[in-house]
């Protein structure tokens, strides 16, 4: 088996060339012409060696994703179906807007956290993908987009790790990925305009303070814990204090000065205005503290299998006011792509549920949440354990 080349960040690959017995600037040039030029051939590489290039062509190669499908949007929105093998398929999508082009990318062949309001979540868990699994996507969108827009200069100007799956939970392959989307002879992304998106896995959110710091966006959904349990049952280990807590120590090393939160508008669950009033307590800063928090309400994309509706425009509006008159910036997600399934949500590609998702999802929607029936922590501990 040769290596995927597209698996490395660039002290990988520099350890990679020693390896072969070369120097490790020679990965600097290497990785130029993969990411930069979108090289495949190392034939084209003309400024290495003959020589390394012989040995590269024994001992590497670089092996971008098939792609299943592709789906354009009346609004431009690309959404391509990628095959990673063994049945499973995964889902990127291309946003181009007037002042950026922003791609949506996976991390894992589908999402063991299993949100209610989420395809990927109803879909179940496969695995984790690679380094090389994650950077191909954009590694494709980019040189596609170059060439069929005959651009030359970079088209993808922002990423979010908003695609299938909770990129936390795929820890060792997210911060070489982001190294690479970061690094100035790849993809040059700022860190502000790289965004990891998360359902709150909080050990996880120091260690990416510590190791690779980008934007952070937390799927937050819910005001108090009693729902959050329900609508993203992470929850149960990691409640909303710790998470907030963790969002507050994350702030000191972030390159923003506020976290994002993403919140689901599910009508009649988490879309009222007792809710809104809730969530400005949670978030509001304290006495010498300043604003820290943005919030992004987003329209719920509806699916059967989630039996839950999308709240009204009224609704969303009176919500989003309640936010903003409290100080929080708030902005309500335009849907884009829907006509393709590609907004927000809708992600769901095809996945080899190794985890029995349905019956978990089933059962949890058999206990009622209801203030008069809040759950007790033992019975919290037990949904834990499922
Ligand atoms: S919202 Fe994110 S974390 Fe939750 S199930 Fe979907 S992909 Fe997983």
């Amino acid at each position: 088996m040769t290596a995927n080349l597209l698996d490395y960040d660039l002290e990988g690959l520099a350890a990679f060339c020693e390896r072969l017995g070369e120097k490790r600037f020679r990965a600097t040039q290497l990785f130029r012409w993969i990411h930069q030029k979108g090289a495949v051939e190392f034939d084209e590489m003309s400024d290495l060696a003959k020589s390394l290039r012989e040995k590269l062509k024994t001992a590497a190669h670089v092996q971008a994703l098939p792609v299943l499908s592709q789906h354009i949007s009346a609004d431009g929105t690309i959404k391509w179906l990628f095959d990673v093998g063994g049945g499973n398929a995964i889902e990127t999508v291309f946003i181009p807007e007037d002042d950026r082009g922003t791609l949506c990318i996976s991390s894992q062949a589908g999402c063991a956290v299993a949100c209610r309001f989420c395809s990927t979540g109803h879909q179940g868990f496969s695995r984790n993908l690679t380094v090389a699994e994650i950077v191909a996507q954009l590694w494709f969108a980019e040189h596609f987009l170059r060439k069929h827009l005959k651009q030359s200069e970079r088209v993808i100007s922002n990423v979010v790790m908003m695609g299938m799956g909770e990129p936390m939970q795929n820890y060792s392959a997210l911060v070489p990925s982001l190294r690479v989307m970061l690094d100035d002879h790849a993809y040059g992304l700022s860190r502000r305009r790289v965004t990891v998106s998360t359902s709150g896995v909080v050990p996880m959110i120091d260690r990416l303070g510590s190791d690779c710091p980008v934007a952070l966006a937390v799927s937050l959904h819910a005001p108090n814990d009693v729902l959050r349990d329900d609508l993203v049952p992470l929850n149960r280990k990691y409640p909303i204090a710790e998470l907030l807590e963790a969002c507050k120590r994350y702030l000191t090393v972030a390159p923003r000065d506020f976290i994002t939160f993403e919140y689901c508008m599910l009508d009649g669950v988490n879309d009222t205005p007792a809710h809104a009033a809730e969530l400005v307590k949670l978030v509001h800063p304290v006495a010498g503290e300043r604003a820290w928090s943005k919030f992004n309400l987003i329209p719920f994309n509806p699916f059967p299998a989630s039996g839950l509706l999308r709240s009204s425009q009224s609704a969303v509006l009176a919500f989003s006011k309640i936010l903003s008159d409290a100080g929080i910036v708030t902005t309500v997600r335009k849907t884009r792509g829907d006509d393709i399934d590609a907004a927000c949500g809708q992600l769901a590609g095809d996945v080899r549920d190794r985890t029995n998702i349905q019956a978990r999802i089933s059962k949890r929607r058999t206990i009622i949440i209801t203030p008069e029936n809040e759950l007790t922590p033992k019975g919290r501990e037990d949904i834990v354990n499922d």
